[in-house]
């Protein structure tokens, strides 16, 4: 089975070379480059799982950290344009393995909205 992804990607390589294939050479020239594309690929996230020390991929991210957000609020939440955006993500934040999530900005959010509003009472309560 032949996607159409990959037609677009790599197919037209086969159909503007000056040589002519029938559907049989097509599809087994057509197999190897995507056996190629597929190890490389595979070669590329081992490489980057390995360089960012992840075991178990988030699995929200894939492992790259970042994801892509249906609006502008990303992570945030709240009010956000409507145009895809690609940040943070909010499973792993930012570390790519599941099991290993960097700091929960939602978390440090709320706690800094808590130091904020305590200083915020300290400051009222003595009158300033
Ligand atoms: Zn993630």
């Amino acid at each position: 089975m032949i996607d159409k992804e990959l037609i677009d990607k790599f197919g037209k390589h086969i159909i503007n070379a000056d040589v002519s294939f029938d559907q049989e050479q097509f599809c087994v020239i057509f197999s190897a480059f995507k056996e190629f594309y597929e190890a490389i690929e595979k070669r590329n996230q081992d490489f980057m799982m390995y360089y960012k020390g992840i075991e178990n991929p988030c699995t929200a991210c894939g492992g790259l950290g970042t994801r892509a957000y249906g609006s502008t609020a990303t992570w945030y939440g709240g009010i956000g344009g409507q145009m895809v955006t690609q940040g943070i993500c909010d499973k792993c934040w930012g570390s790519g393995d599941k099991d290993k999530t960097w700091t929960d900005l939602r978390v440090l959010r709320s706690i800094l909205t808590k130091e904020q509003a305590i200083k915020y009472n300290e400051i009222t309560s003595k009158g300033i």
